[in-house]
């Protein structure tokens, strides 16, 4: 019978001097777990590990408090699958998600997620498959994508950056491989953003290849002002204009910018995606939705979360996740997602894809190795090492 043997969790860094127009990241941390197994392959325990992506912080209290000790606290048989012989993780989220009521999810979810995650790289590890196709021989979507869309991520404010620095640095996504680009906006004056948006349009030398991030900066008459001014460009996507929770001012939005939307990666449940669809005027013709599974209770929940989407008429190609790191592009591979966030040499070390794979034409492949694939990002296969030693 498997039985987890130990359940651990550690606070690593992410600090960097890079800000959107919500916050800096100079204090920004997250939580890496592992689930250690009573499963042995070449002397050694199987682990699984997980972190929660970023932008929400460490979750160590709600982990060392709440759900660690329930799942040390559970029989073995209750946890494992029919077999006996690996975790069930639909079952595993149940025990440790025991005794929480519904709603408020606060930074529960993200807490979960980091757990939700390591249980699943574990359950794939003894599988010896990659997550991947785990996932799709279970959830019927074979055969699973054999490479994903990514975009470039960045155009960050930083301390002393010029609009010529930041087109050099969408030049450079280019370089690496992207066909798509990402830039912050909502953090300077509208006419200054829009002197920042010209520069990397014209580095990129198409509109429709570049997207924009508000980080849920603007309140409604700025978010109409900045449609008003992205309208004519056509832009890739006009991402999280105002408040996450604001479905008022997102249908709003909708009806008065013309193209393609995107909010979603602060939402962390279910009923807040489903609520986002009823209410936020969000078209599935067109518009994006980027729930992150890290920050939102993890893959169990996010299967939930697209089975909701598909009801209310949406294509789970419609979904591009938050959060540039390879569980999204495992779980984008295995239930055919629109694609994957991707930062290219930020959020290092749980940022990016394993070690030496390169994206060509916008598109990236997956490893073969079992699980998610952690051992090959050098620096957070060394963290992961001192955390399960
Ligand atoms: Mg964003």
């Amino acid at each position: 019978m498997i039985r987890i043997t130990d359940i651990r969790e550690r606070t690593i860094s992410l600090r960097s001097d890079i800000r959107n127009s919500w916050i800096s990241f100079e204090e920004m941390d997250t939580s890496l777990v592992a689930v250690i197994s009573n499963v042995i392959r070449d002397g050694r325990p199987v682990v699984g590990y997980g972190f929660a992506s970023n932008g929400r912080y460490a979750q160590g209290g709600i982990l060392r408090a709440r759900l660690i000790p329930r799942l040390l606290g559970t029989s073995p048989d209750e946890l494992a699958d029919s077999s006996g012989d690996n975790l069930d993780p639909e079952r595993v989220w149940s025990a440790a998600m025991r005794n929480e009521k519904p709603g408020g999810h606060g930074e529960r979810s993200v807490a979960m997620g980091a757990l939700d995650m390591a249980v699943w790289d574990l359950v794939a590890k003894i599988q010896e498959q990659p997550l991947f196709r785990v996932l799709a021989g279970r959830y019927g979507k074979e055969p699973p994508d054999e490479r994903v869309f990514v975009y470039a991520a960045g155009g960050y404010y930083a301390p002393g950056k010029s609009n010529d620095a930041l087109a050099d640095e969408m030049r450079h996504y280019l370089d690496l491989g992207y066909t798509h680009v990402k830039m912050k906006i909502g953090g300077a004056g509208l006419n200054e953003d829009m002197d920042r948006l010209e520069a990397v349009v014209n580095a990129v030398g198409s509109a429709d290849r570049v997207a924009v991030d508000a980080n849920a900066r603007l309140d409604e008459p700025a978010a109409m002002a900045y449609a008003d001014a992205l309208g004519p460009f056509g832009l890739f996507w006009f991402e999280e204009a105002g408040d996450p929770l604001d479905f008022e001012l997102q249908r709003t939005l909708a009806e008065r910018y013309p193209g393609r939307l995107a909010t979603g990666e602060n939402l962390f449940s279910v009923m807040d995606v489903r609520n986002l669809l009823r209410y936020g005027g969000m078209r599935p013709d067109l518009d994006v939705v980027q729930v992150d599974p890290s920050l939102s209770y993890g893959v169990v929940e996010y299967l939930r979360i697209l089975h909701a989407l598909e009801e209310l008429g949406w294509s789970p190609r419609s979904c591009i996740p938050h959060g540039g790191h390879q569980l999204t592009l495992h779980v984008a591979a295995a239930l055919h997602l629109g694609g994957n966030e991707s930062y290219p040499s930020v959020f290092e070390p749980i940022g990016g894809v394993a070690d030496g794979r390169s994206v060509v034409d916008g598109y990236v492949g997956l490893d073969e190795e079992p699980g998610i694939g952690i051992e090959r990002k050098g620096k957070l296969w060394t963290l992961c090492q001192e955390l399960s030693c």
